[in-house]
């Protein structure tokens, strides 16, 4: 089974050290709610301030270089990430796959290489509204999933996945529960011929776009949702931490 449900927020490109007072009560909200996993992916410059905060989230990086190190001006190694204090490297965000042309190659890569830096992985996938007009969203997602993720022995242990359509993030839509728990379900039979029984069914799926504190509740007890991925609402403790304990 997919274990404690995991909400993990996603500053983007959001945050100066003024925000460390949110990710403190973040922190001690989360120590209050142990049944619930709480994470957070602050921007490269405050990983290692925020690490250096808290005592019980997760802390983790919104995207990483496939290589370890090298001429790469500008770019950020999982080696590196890890040695800031980052748990886990979000992968495959669709701001890194349609804003910065990211290929599924690439993506695995990069979830490769945070694997080999001993990190955990949320591996991002998502349609978009044409595709999903069209009625290929399942057919979409699970071959750009089965493009995307890595060879893994742990998958159960260091793999998440989040499934967010990307006309639903940051647009205050959200997809209906029955349409979440369909493509869920279709992720997880994905994730069972990938990995196997055990790891594939251990592999948490969360669901993200557009999750706030007055839909969280719907969201996250719809079948196959096993948490959150927020984006907007993870700004401020309070939104952020009413979403967490919505599970
Ligand atoms: P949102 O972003 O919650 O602001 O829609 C979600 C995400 O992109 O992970």
């Amino acid at each position: 089974m997919a274990g404690r449900p995991y909400i993990v927020g996603n500053w983007k490109m959001n945050g100066t050290r003024a925000m460390l007072s949110e990710a403190r009560a973040i922190d001690r909200a989360a120590q209050r709610h142990m049944k619930v996993e709480v994470a957070l992916a602050p921007p490269y410059t405050l990983i290692h301030a925020v690490h250096r905060e808290v005592e019980q989230i997760g802390v983790g990086a919104q995207d990483c270089h496939p290589g370890i190190d090298g001429a790469f001006t500008g770019d950020i190694s999982a080696t590196m990430l890890a040695d800031a204090g980052a748990k886990f490297v979000i992968v495959g965000h669709s701001e890194r796959r349609v804003g910065h042309g990211e290929s599924n190659d690439l993506v695995r890569e990069k979830a490769q290489a945070a694997l080999d830096a001993g990190m955990r992985v949320i591996m991002c996938c998502g349609e978009d509204a044409p595709t999903r007009d069209a009625g290929k969203a399942i057919q979409f997602v699970t071959g750009q999933l089965k493009a995307s993720l890595p060879e893994m022995a742990d998958a159960g242990e260091r793999l998440t996945v989040a499934y967010e359509p990307i006309w639903a993030i940051g647009t205050g839509n959200n997809a209906t529960t029955d349409d979440i728990s369909e493509m869920h379900r279709e992720i997880r039979k994905l994730l069972v011929s990938l990995y196997g029984e055990e790891q594939g069914s251990a592999v948490r799926i969360l669901y993200g776009g557009s999750v706030k504190p007055d839909n969280a509740k719907a969201i996250l007890a719809a079948d196959e949702v096993n948490g959150a991925l927020v984006g907007g609402a993870s700004l401020t403790a309070d939104s952020f931490m009413g979403i967490a304990l919505a599970a």
